[in-house]
């Protein structure tokens, strides 16, 4: 199969191809539905396999565009076709005639033989059908409907409020101290002459805090920020939270998380105990870290005691004096086109592939580079790679990777994989190449390790290709990455300064780690404070009240709540269906993560038979088997957390 040559995608197109896939997997399953003969494999789901390889093509090309193309306008179409194949895939198992086909052909012998992928295929089906109430009676099923469908607006009014909220606090030349100029610069201007508007969005929110040296103005600023879209959206997500609860119910579940997390690896008491055991312990590190930050800020300010609004400005202040890293020097050895190649040649190494990249490749903007991924072995292209790094207008804003064409087998032969990642770092010009600070570096990395997971799969059905496991396993093969941006080993063999050529010294990185590492309890501390609010609204005896949920958790944090401000307004992962009872997971997957990498610490962090065998038993499995099973076929042994814990202090 040729790449697609998305030089010729027009707006139009962009939605024809998604209308021309969704016609196409309609016939699809109109041919399941018609079969009168005994249904098999072949005539009930192996069309429902191809109709979603149509659609998820069809995303690639014209859905994908929403993301990444330069042009508004089919930008928008993109958006359109995204929606309609959004809403086309989550219809499926809510269709009775496909439910009953399917239905059907479990009860054959022929389902009764099936092994492997095939097998799980089916099961997942028969999942979905319940989880969409399927064996209900006919008037439950449309009461679940109609709670569904309230859902879905309360969580698009959520997401609106918090996006279009405007709100900030106007200040002088002289209340910006601390914040650097390039930050003073790129403000708004404020209502009178000579004021800046510092607003309660991220880019400015966070270094303000982080820099800002006046106290009642970050406590300003932050009551603002914790109270956008307050009053509305903490109602909305009271509501929303209730019909959760009433879907689950309906569906026989005893909670939410019960129900959301049926499909994960962990389930509500794992999460429950996975907290239990490391806050003790996480707290009697953090009390010692917040006594070193109160008496760093005793140095200012004489008898006052550490707030909210204190927390992230003294560990900016305690980083800076304990290990004055400077990001900007850091990036000097971090030019993007040399992390770029050195990422290559270490996972080439590891993996046994390689690179090359394709000329004249025909993709949606010149800043897009495309890669052929080669197998070393055999020297035949297995996949590709399009990387979309610098920042445009209208372009997706963060850094993420994206699936545009599923590794499958597909009439007798396997189909090349396709991924892109989209990400905003620095174009060069003509006299300064692009510097990545560290943080960045280590996001290229993240987003890698999702790239070679859709591109190394060798997974038959899209059901399971690539990324699509357990959702808080996902994170696991991205967030392992991240570990090689920090060994001395790895780095010392492509961090090298942009002018003079000379390699990073080690004692700079020794003092990014310890950077990274302090308040480590504290910061680990907040994770867990999101995943308990999260939990505290979806599992346990009956949901919390978002408002009242903060104040009762506030103290994992080892601060007292910023009275007056409503958090869960503005956790705009509660708006997510998809991410509730989901939180935990980045912690979660973390703990597997750094657990599939203590291996590589013990074998060689670069050595290239643990590298093969993490290439086929965890990214060539894609969702094939069980999380946890993925993980005991590669360690070998039972996963544990022993490599997270002593990466957080508690080993
Ligand atoms: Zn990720």
């Amino acid at each position: 199969m040729t790449l697609t040559d998305y030089t010729q995608i027009t707006a139009e197109r962009a939605l024809d191809v998604v209308n021309e896939a969704i016609d196409n997997a309609e016939a699809l399953l109109g041919s399941v539905i018609a079969v009168a003969d005994s249904r098999t494999y072949e005539n009930t789901l192996a069309p429902i396999d191809r109709a979603f390889v149509l659609l998820n093509d069809a995303f690639g090309v014209g859905g994908f565009m929403s993301q990444v193309h330069p042009d508004e306008e089919v930008r928008s179409a993109g958006a359109a076709a995204e929606e309609k194949y959004g809403k086309w895939l989550a219809g499926l198992a809510f269709r009775r005639d496909l439910y009953e086909a399917i239905k059907d052909y479990s009860q054959t012998d022929d389902a009764a033989a099936l092994v492997g992928e095939r097998q799980r295929n089916l099961e997942y089906w028969l999942r979905d059908f319940r989880r969409a109430g399927q064996d209900l009676p006919a008037a439950e099923r449309d009461e679940i409907e109609e709670l569904r469908n309230k859902l879905i607006e309360i969580n698009v009014a959520f997401e609106r409020n918090l996006s279009e909220w405007d709100d900030g606090i106007d200040v002088t030349a002289e209340q910006l101290a601390g914040l650097p100029d390039s930050y003073v610069e790129r403000l708004a201007k404020g209502k009178r002459e000579g004021e800046s508007r510092v607003t309660v969005t991220y880019p400015d929110y966070v270094p303000f805090m982080d820099q800002a040296q006046n106290r009642p103005l970050r406590q300003w600023l932050q009551f603002k920020f914790m109270n956008r879209a307050a009053t509305a959206n903490i109602r909305l997500l009271n509501e929303a939270v209730e019909l959760r609860w009433q879907i689950a119910r309906k569906l026989g579940y005893s909670t939410f998380a019960e129900y959301a997390m049926e499909t994960k690896m962990a389930d509500p008491k794992a999460v429950d105990d996975f907290y239990g055991s490391i806050v003790p312990g996480l707290k009697a590190l953090a009390t010692a870290e917040l006594e070193a930050l109160q008496a760093l800020m005793e140095e200012d300010l004489p008898g006052e005691e550490i707030q909210p609004w204190d927390w992230a400005y003294y560990d900016s202040a305690q980083r800076k004096r304990d290990y004055g890293v400077d990001d900007n020097e850091v990036a000097e050895y971090f030019p993007l086109e040399t992390a770029v190649q050195g990422m290559f040649d270490i996972c080439g190494d590891m993996f046994s592939i390689d690179f090359e990249e394709v000329e004249d490749p025909k993709a949606w903007h010149e800043d897009v580079s495309v890669y052929a991924i080669s197998d070393r072995v055999t020297g035949d292209v297995i996949a590709h790679y399009y990387a979309d790094l610098h920042p445009r207008p209208g372009k997706f804003s963060h850094a993420a990777c994206w699936r545009l064409r599923a590794g499958v087998e597909q009439d007798g032969a396997y189909r090349r994989p396709i991924a892109a990642v989209a990400a905003n770092f620095t174009k060069p010009t003509a006299g300064s190449p692009s510097l990545l600070k560290h943080d960045e570096a280590v996001t290229l990395f993240h987003e890698f390790g999702h790239v070679l997971h859709n591109t190394l799969t060798e997974v038959k059905l899209p059901r399971f290709s690539g990324t699509a496991t357990e959702r808080d396993f996902v994170e696991a093969p991205s967030q392992i990455m991240e570990n090689w941006m920090w060994e001395p080993e790895v780095l010392s063999r492509f961090a090298r300064h942009y002018k003079t050529a000379d390699p990073i010294p080690d004692e700079l990185i020794i003092n990014m780690v310890a950077a990274r590492d302090q308040n480590v309890a504290l910061k680990t501390l907040r994770q867990v404070f999101y995943g308990h609010y999260d939990m505290a609204l979806h599992a346990g005896d009956g949901p919390s009240d978002a408002h009242d949920a903060y104040y009762d958790l506030a103290d994992l944090t080892m601060f007292p709540p910023h009275e007056g401000t409503n958090f869960g307004a503005s956790f705009g992962h509660m708006a997510n269906d998809g991410y509730v009872a989901g939180y935990y997971g980045y912690l979660w997957s973390k703990v597997y993560g750094d657990d599939m990498f203590s291996l590589f610490e013990a074998e060689g962090v670069l050595n290239p038979d643990v590298g093969m065998r993490y290439r086929r038993e965890i990214l060539a499995k894609g969702g094939t088997i069980d999380g946890m099973d993925l993980l005991r076929n590669f360690l070998g042994r039972e996963p544990n957390s022993e490599a997270f814990l002593s990466k957080i202090g508690l080993g």
